[in-house]
């Protein structure tokens, strides 16, 4: 008998993906650098379908029904170099490898010209749900030819997520174009994650909720526009009490956000084709700052807003000590010490919040339900922006490299399977269906009917943030994308004017064509045209 498919790699990911094939049905050929990975997989999950497990490359590729289809799932960098320099030798012309790691798209490039002067079809699919996806069904976003797609289309349709039954996978464009998407899909997650968060620290923060009441709000808001993995998730996890202190979950976590680059990468590529991705930079930056603890050691002593600048609402209420300390409190709130944050936890969280810990409830008591209101619509708003720049840095992608990547399909496939799916994806496959030249998803007119029916609210949100120092670096950014994009004139033109003067860098004007370059030094300044 001959295998399908192969996988090589079988740690968590190769495992699962390996046995997603089996369970539909594919015989699957199964090799790992150590064998013993191998003889778990079979071992362990061999009733699950077929699987022919090989020793070496050469018995691995002998096992392939032709053209070969064999995945490789080896971490991503050096280690995906060696492996394909391993098996290209072995296969034959017409013969297909993909990658299925994170690897970066410009090394997909590179691989895929390089393979494709061999004679093979490189494939570089990103693959997203983390190993739960990849055995009972991933996003899929694969990069190749149009060939390596027949080929592989069948087996991708069959194993990825399906949402109203349509498969979450479609041949996103040539070479690089699947690990591109694959990069802004998780550039998006850090950007989501971080408006979440922000969500969070607002909540508790200025709202006063515990986190079981958050873990309510969230649950609540996962019943409406905001409905996604993420957000039900969250839920989860605040609703989470730590077994061994009995205090909230995310109360025992170090607050210190790691990374594992695809974020920085998207980030550095929007640089590179000057796509304004500010909400998702900041997602990044903002875990960036999180891990410093250098930085927070020592600018934390550094003063929040004094009381003079508190609130209305919060000089009304509360009692003068517990106003006091709540202004005190404002700025370390987030940054509260060991002692602070135990006095958050629980129900009587709210208590203290209210009172002795001086961790102040900044929103009056009736108000609060109209500020968790107030926070959703700023979520929403914000998330429209992050998910905007995203797509548009895709589209700066698809462009500089020729990709034609249709946009609506991207999204269409992000519905399921992956970690940002939701209901929202298939309001931008909407969009773009409905417009799909439109220059930005921001005007497309779903999302500028909730982007203005937003906007005061976001608008007092990052306001309120601002006033009580809690940093909300996500919100603002994607506010001030809004209101830049929006405006009527930006004051770029004292930029231009700035880089005339000192680098006769000159200028365009607003009333006629042509480029222009005032000679400063002059006396009368004239005006030249360059
Ligand atoms: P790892 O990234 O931890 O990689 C381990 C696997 O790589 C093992 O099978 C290991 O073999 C093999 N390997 C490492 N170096 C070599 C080498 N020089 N030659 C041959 N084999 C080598 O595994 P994961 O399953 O976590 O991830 C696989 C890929 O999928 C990565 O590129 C990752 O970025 C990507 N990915 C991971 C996700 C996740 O949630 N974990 C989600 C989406 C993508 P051995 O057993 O012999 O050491």
């Amino acid at each position: 008998e001959k295998a399908d498919i192969g996988v090589t790699g079988l740690a968590v990911m190769g495992r699962n993906l390996a046995r997603n094939l089996a369970r539909h049905g594919y015989a699957v050929a199964v090799h790992n650098r150590t064998e013993a990975r191998t003889k778990a997989l079979v071992e362990e999950f061999g009733g699950e379908g077929t699987f022919l497990p090989a020793a070496t490359p050469e018995e691995f590729v002998a096992s392939l029904e032709r053209p070969r289809r064999v995945v490789v799932m080896v971490k991503a960098g050096a280690p995906t170099d060696a492996v394909i320099e391993e098996f290209a030798p072995l296969l034959e012309p017409g013969d297909v490898i993909v990658d299925g790691g994170n690897a970066h798209f410009l090394d997909t490039r590179r691989r895929e010209a390089a393979l494709r002067e061999r004679g093979l079809h490189f494939v570089g699919t990103g693959i997203s749900g983390g190993e739960e996806g990849a055995l009972n069904g991933p996003s899929i976003m694969p990069g190749g030819s149009a060939e390596s797609w027949e080929a592989l289309g069948p087996l991708f349709e069959s194993i990825a997520a399906k949402v109203d039954g349509v498969p979450c996978t479609t041949h996103i464009g040539p070479d690089g174009a699947g690990h591109f998407v694959k990069m802004v899909h998780n550039g998006i997650e850090y950007a989501d994650m971080q408006l979440i968060a922000e969500s969070y620290d607002l909540l508790r923060h200025a709202g006063g909720h515990s986190p079981a009441e958050m873990a309510e709000i969230f649950r609540t808001w996962n019943a409406g526009r905001l409905d996604s993995y993420l957000i039900e998730i969250t839920a989860d996890i605040l609703a989470h009490t730590d077994p061994e202190t009995g205090r909230p979950f995310v109360d025992v976590v170090l607050d210190q956000a790691e990374q594992k680059g695809t974020g920085r990468w998207t980030v550095q590529t929007a640089l590179d084709l000057g796509s304004p991705v500010n909400g998702i930079a900041e997602a990044v930056f903002a875990r960036s700052v999180s891990g410093h603890a250098d930085l927070r050691e020592a600018a934390h002593s550094l003063p929040g807003p004094s009381r003079s600048a508190a609130p209305a609402d919060r000089a009304a209420s509360g009692d003068e000590a517990g106003r006091g300390a709540s202004a005190d409190g404002a700025e370390p709130a987030a940054f509260a010490g060991e002692a602070g944050r135990a006095a958050l936890a629980g129900e009587a969280g709210r208590a203290a919040l209210a009172g002795e810990a001086g961790r102040g409830a900044f929103v009056d008591e009736a108000e609060r339900g109209a500020f968790a209101d107030k926070v959703e619509k700023a979520l929403y708003a914000s998330k429209i922006v992050a998910y905007a720049q995203g797509f548009d840095e895709i589209r700066a992608g698809s462009d500089e490299y020729g990709w034609d990547i249709d946009l609506g399909a991207t999204a269409a496939i992000w519905r399921g399977g992956c970690i940002i799916r939701a209901e929202f994806l298939d309001r931008i496959r909407a969009a773009y269906e409905g417009d799909p030249a439109t220059p930005t998803l921001l005007t497309t007119p779903d999302f500028a009917e909730a982007l203005a029916d937003a906007q005061d609210a976001w608008r007092e949100v990052v306001a309120t943030a601002v006033r009580l120092g809690i940093p909300v670096p996500g919100f603002s950014a994607a506010l001030a994308y809004y209101d830049s994009l929006r405006a009527d004139r930006l004051p770029a033109a004292l930029i231009q004017s700035q880089r005339d003067y000192f680098g006769a860098h000159t200028y365009r004007r607003v009333d006629k064509d042509g480029t222009f370059h005032t000679l400063w030094a002059e006396d009368p300044r004239t005006e030249v045209t360059r």
